[in-house]
């Protein structure tokens, strides 16, 4: 191959490119119609059913198996159609207000043009000299939410600390698992991976273990420490004591602990400060994954959650869960970057170095986390902080969690149901219990899985998940999507009614 073939000139009948790739107009005209699209989903969001009525592969067969070789004449407008038509139909509907399974997927006026900001600007914030603003608006907001949250100063910017905005918990998780680790060997030695040790609940999400599984934590070296419904799913402290001493008594390191606020399947919360003071005498990292619960922290009456939070090393929250900032926008916090940067921050490529930072007080985001593209999630957590202030999103979070409430009471005024889990925000778990006193809890949690199959099958009924935590299966009535209002938690209950009379009327008559 000689030089000149390397470079490969296009065929000359190539017809010309499309040349409207990011031109003004065309990009006010799509756009127009675009926010008009997304306008009138949000105004029909509650004619839809909350799943669609569709088999694997529905899609799959309307669609061609190849891209377009070129342009399609009305691309767009064909495009557009097909997202009403194909698209949109075949979608579970997280923005329903009839949603109420898993945790939301907050959505707001402000999150979404912060989005399309984003997208519009595009630009990718690794240094502080690829974007300043971009990076000092990160340092900012961060510091920004940290203090609405009400968390500790030693988390934030202005204490010492600092944050970061992220895509998910998940990295989160790995990117502050993977800084307590490189500390941990710095200071024991790094052939000693092998013996480290991490520490999580039962209750924990699974996003703990996968992190332990990358950063090369031994697989049988993660434990889970059982929780019960006594403790309400709390991980105990005096349980979590028993496992380290134990793990130090086989000549084990004890490394992390990962602690939660606001568990996945029942917002069970960790008793952070009796926590704390187990890992301290063991010099492990405590991080709190507080994905869902963390937004309740904007109001004061929630702050006890996080009693004993100034002795954590890092704190993690899904801004896109609960706090109207749209997929996607974890915040995480660190005490000492230094740590984090120290096991994520790369020496500066020739291309990266930036001579007019060097020796300033700013951020090189690529060193807090795994990949060097990042987007510019600031602007959009910056406009949502500011379109609804603090207590816009206090109001926010408070309805939603008197709608919770109301949920609760009407299960409390059914004597056929009970309510299995405390109720700390906005998540009610609960089930229906057996007449029939034989067959025991493999019955019980029969009889509601039907239960559920029952509720979610209803045309315009409401959409719910299930937890099983210790042995008991219950429904997850998780309030929190932006469109819910009362009438909507009322009527999701007035199909539970129903679907447990007709379900237990049902096997009376086979009993019979
Ligand atoms: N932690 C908790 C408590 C969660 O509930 C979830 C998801 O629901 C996660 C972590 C994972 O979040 P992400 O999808 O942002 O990684």
């Amino acid at each position: 191959m000689t030089a000149g073939t390397l470079v490969q000139n296009p065929p000359a009948e190539t017809p010309p490119p499309c040349m409207n790739l990011l031109d003004a107009d065309e990009f006010r005209l799509r756009g127009h119609q675009v926010i008009n699209l997304i306008a009138d989903y949000w105004c029909r969001m509650g004619d839809y059913p909350v799943r669609p009525n569709v088999t694997p592969g529905f899609l799959r067969d309307e669609l061609p198996t190849n891209a377009p070789p070129m342009a399609e004449p009305d691309a767009w407008d064909s495009a557009l159609q097909d997202i009403r038509d194909l698209i949109l139909p075949g979608m579970t509907h997280w923005q329903s207000p009839r949603h109420f399974a898993h945790f939301p997927a907050s959505s707001s006026t402000a999150g979404a043009l912060g989005e399309a900001l984003i997208a519009g600007i595009n630009v990718v914030p690794f240094t502080w000299a690829a974007s300043p603003a971009a990076a000092e608006l990160e340092m900012v907001v961060v510091d920004w939410l940290g203090k609405a949250l009400h968390l500790p100063e030693s988390l934030l910017f202005a204490g010492g600390g600092g944050g970061t905005l992220l895509g998910t918990s998940c990295e989160a998780i790995l990117c502050t698992l993977v800084a307590a680790r490189d500390r941990k060997l710095a200071e024991v030695g790094w052939r000693s991976i092998g013996d480290l040790v991490v520490y999580c609940s039962d209750q924990t999400h699974f996003s703990f273990r996968k992190a332990a599984r990358i950063a090369g934590i031994q697989r049988g070296h993660v434990r889970e420490i059982p929780t019960s419904l006594h403790d309400m799913f709390a991980l105990s402290p005096a349980a979590l004591k028993a496992a380290m001493q134990a793990d130090v008594d086989a000549g084990l390191i004890p490394l992390f602990l990962c602690a939660t606020v606001g568990t996945t399947q029942t917002t069970a919360v960790d008793p952070i400060r009796g926590l704390c003071a187990v890992a301290a005498t063991h010099g492990v990292w405590v991080h709190v994954d507080a994905a869902y619960a963390g937004s309740a922290l904007v109001c004061p009456e929630f702050c006890h959650v996080v009693d004993g939070v100034e002795a954590v090393d890092s704190f993690s929250m899904n801004a896109h869960k609960w706090l109207l900032a749209n997929n996607d926008c974890c915040a995480l916090w660190v005490k000492k970057p230094a740590a984090l940067v120290a096991a994520l921050g790369t020496e500066q490529e020739y291309i990266l170095k930036d001579a007019g930072a060097e020796g300033h007080d700013v951020v090189d985001y690529k060193d807090w986390t795994m990949t060097l593209t990042r987007r510019f999630r600031a602007l959009k957590l910056w406009l949502v902080l500011r379109c609804y202030g603090v207590e816009g999103l206090r109001g926010h979070i408070r309805s939603h969690v008197r709608m919770a409430a109301t949920f609760e009471e009407l299960v409390r005024d059914d004597a056929r149901f009970e309510v299995v889990t405390d109720r700390h925000f906005a998540l009610v778990c609960f089930r229906l219990l057996s007449t029939d006193r034989l067959g025991g809890e493999k019955k019980v949690n029969e009889l509601n899985r039907r239960l559920l199959e029952e509720v979610n099958a209803a045309t315009l009924g409401p959409y719910m998940s299930a937890a099983n935590a210790g042995g008991i299966y219950m429904l997850r009535c998780a309030v929190g999507s932006t469109l819910t209002e009362e009438r909507h938690v009322r009527e999701a209950w007035k199909v539970v009614q129903e679907q447990a009379t007709s379900l237990l009327r049902k096997m009376q008559t086979v009993r019979v």
